[in-house]
């Protein structure tokens, strides 16, 4: 399925790089539990760093911070990059990373209701699979603290830089210089205990498994 082409979404810079397809999109979504929400508050443009999890029509975050301003329902850009590689080419001006991200605009809409509570499983479940039948559900009070607001998966753009550096075909090509990329990934750790934890609590199995998987990895 393609992603739809708006004014915003249409790629004009590093056009090679744009993608087209949902899958594309899904799977960057996938790969990352972090985003930046791009808001204007009070006139001025805050890129803020929140937790985010997804379905086949919308992705989720919490308010905090921008929910002042989300309340008038104006159109946010969230981001969402994962950084695979540093790109050391023989010149300086063909350095650069090798990367997946993408970029999803709308007006995000705050649920409520079993909307709310569903949408706050899919935020958990997206970066702690396991934790939401694990975890303390969260109480009415709890709940009433928290905005979570759905923004629509229609109107997105995904990028992906890979390969080699740029210059292993030209005249820099025979400067005698090491050229390549460093790749980087972000993996998980074995768990680490609380120490206020009682003994006798093992680590769970959906969280050791976490350790076993490459969640975050390309
Ligand atoms: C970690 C990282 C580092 C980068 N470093 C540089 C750098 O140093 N210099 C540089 O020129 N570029 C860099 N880029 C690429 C940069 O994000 C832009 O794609 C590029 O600069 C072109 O910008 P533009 O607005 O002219 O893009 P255009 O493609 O012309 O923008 C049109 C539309 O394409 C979409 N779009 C643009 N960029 C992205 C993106 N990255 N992901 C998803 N959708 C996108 C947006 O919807 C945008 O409105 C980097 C990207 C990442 C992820």
């Amino acid at each position: 399925m393609e992603l739809s082409r708006t004014e915003r979404t249409r790629h004009r810079r590093l056009r090679d790089q744009g993608r087209s397809d949902r899958a594309a999109l899904v799977e960057v979504l996938r790969a990352g539990f972090v985003c930046h929400l791009g808001v204007v508050v009070d006139g001025t443009p805050m890129v803020v760093p929140t937790v985010y999890g997804f379905d086949d029509d919308f992705l989720y975050f919490h308010g905090s911070v921008a929910s002042r301003s989300l309340a008038g329902g104006q159109t946010v850009c969230v981001t969402v990059t994962h950084v695979d590689g540093l790109v050391l080419a023989r010149s300086v001006f063909e350095h650069g990373v090798n990367y997946r991200s993408a970029m999803v605009y709308g007006p995000p809409r705050a649920l409520s209701g079993a909307d709310k509570l569903a949408a706050l499983r899919v935020l958990t479940e997206h970066a702690a699979p396991g934790q939401w039948d694990y975890a303390r559900r969260p109480s009415a009070k709890e709940l009433a603290a928290t905005v979570i607001f759905a923004l629509s998966l229609d109107e997105a753009s995904v990028k992906v830089a890979e390969g080699p550096p740029g210059d292993g075909d030209g005249p820099d090509a025979s400067l005698g210089l090491w050229a390549g990329v460093v790749p980087l990934e972000t993996v998980c750790r074995p768990p680490s205990p609380d120490p206020a934890l009682p003994a006798g609590i093992g680590v769970p199995a959906h969280i050791a498994a976490l350790a076993r998987t490459p969640l975050f990895t390309k």
